[in-house]
């Protein structure tokens, strides 16, 4: 038994408690009570002490979209929109990768996140070129919890030589490598390695094939698990679905089965009011990538839109080079100064919001959310 010792805790509770002199007992791999250190000391008389005196103590982070593989590319694009950012810098170089490579890559960027407060994580694109076990091994190994959503690919983006073959799986191997991968490791280690699928992003009329969508809604609804989708983040992804489909992003992902509680939409910078309402209506989640979305100059998400309408909105970092960090307090404090400046509202997302964000949790409807409460919460970014 454990216990850290007079902490501000910041519970992130359904009442939003924040505890000061707070304790936290820790029993093996879970936390057993938060309350008042001078009850906690008392209860527990022989527990181990660990002074935190002057820290503040928060739930782990969230961090929804993350691409391990590229942890080792950081400022490697830096100041390139995202055709030559993919096409001219990223995407040649993980030609080449190894799994070793990838091993690498991935356990730089554990440590990183673990050093930044993150205790899970959403790796949104496993690639088929990579021994899948070897990494999910690495996160069940490396203490937090992962998502690893195994790369699926169409049959189009195969048979139109579209990417390199030498890496990829015709569309039935790569579903039939992601199914293998969901039942061995969503039912080991107490699911600390989830996989997940993560298709293709829908962005070339030659790769974008409807059936391919509907078979990853399918899949991912058949073995009970998530997909986790990069979608119309870009103007220019406007464009391709008007021409191709004659919709919008998210009502493409509607009309094929891809929303839903399941479903993680990395993007939103160019949401109509009907895709808000989409969803609203299917409860599907957008991921905002806040300082990658700057960076990459993609746009800017309506989080505090969203978040009003009913969506549950998430926070990632994204890729190394997109971000050239995987902090999530830079993230969250990024988050919210963007929806200040373009809103013209300093409290458009308050810093209690990105946490809840980080979270994954909706909005407070908390009647305890009190200014001075805010403030106080206002400390996390001080730093
Ligand atoms: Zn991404």
């Amino acid at each position: 038994m454990l216990l850290v010792t007079g902490v501000l805790a910041v519970t992130m509770d359904p009442l939003r408690r924040l505890l000061k002199d707070a304790a936290i007992a820790i029993k093996g791999e879970k936390i057993i009570n938060i309350g008042k250190a001078a009850e906690l000391e008392a209860r527990f008389p022989n527990a181990e002490r660990l002074d935190g005196r002057g820290m503040l103590a928060l739930p782990g982070f969230i961090d929804t979209h993350v691409h391990s593989d590229q942890a080792l590319l950081r400022s490697f694009a830096d100041e390139t929109t995202w055709r030559p950012f993919l096409f001219d810098y990223i995407f040649p170089l993980l030609r080449y990768r190894t799994t070793k490579d990838a091993l690498v890559s991935l356990q730089l960027c554990i440590l990183e996140m673990l050093k930044a407060g993150t205790t899970c994580f959403v790796d949104t694109m496993i690639h088929s070129r990579y021994e899948f076990d070897v990494l999910a091994s690495a996160v069940a190994e490396m203490g937090l919890r992962g998502v690893l959503a195994k790369y699926v690919m169409p049959q189009a983006a195969f048979e139109n030589n579209k990417i390199d073959t030498r890496t990829f799986h015709s569309e039935d191997e790569s579903f039939a490598s992601a199914e293998r991968a969901i039942e061995h490791w969503n039912h080991v280690n107490n699911g600390r390695a989830q996989v997940w699928l993560g298709p293709l992003v829908p962005r070339d009329p030659e790769t974008c094939t409807p059936s391919f969508y509907m078979r990853v809604a399918h899949v991912a609804a058949k073995t009970k698990t998530g997909a986790v989708l990069h979608l119309g983040a870009e103007q220019d992804d406007l464009k391709f679905f008007d021409e191709s489909f004659h919709m919008r992003p998210v009502e493409f992902a509607w009309a094929y089965g891809l929303v839903g509680q399941n479903i993680l939409l990395i993007g939103g910078c160019w949401l109509s009011n009907d895709e808000v309402q989409i969803l609203v209506r299917t409860k599907t989640n957008v991921v905002h990538s806040p300082s990658a979305n700057m960076k990459m100059a993609s746009g800017v998400a309506p989080v505090a839109k969203l978040r009003g309408a009913g969506v549950n909105v998430t926070l990632g970092t994204d890729a190394g080079a997109n971000n050239n960090a995987h902090d999530m307090i830079r993230e969250m404090k990024a988050a919210c100064l963007l929806q200040s400046i373009s809103t013209m509202d300093p409290s458009a997302l308050a810093a209690e919001d990105a946490l809840a964000c980080i979270q994954g949790l909706m909005k407070s409807n908390c009647t305890l959310t009190t200014k001075s409460h805010r403030r106080r919460v206002h400390l996390i970014f001080a730093c």
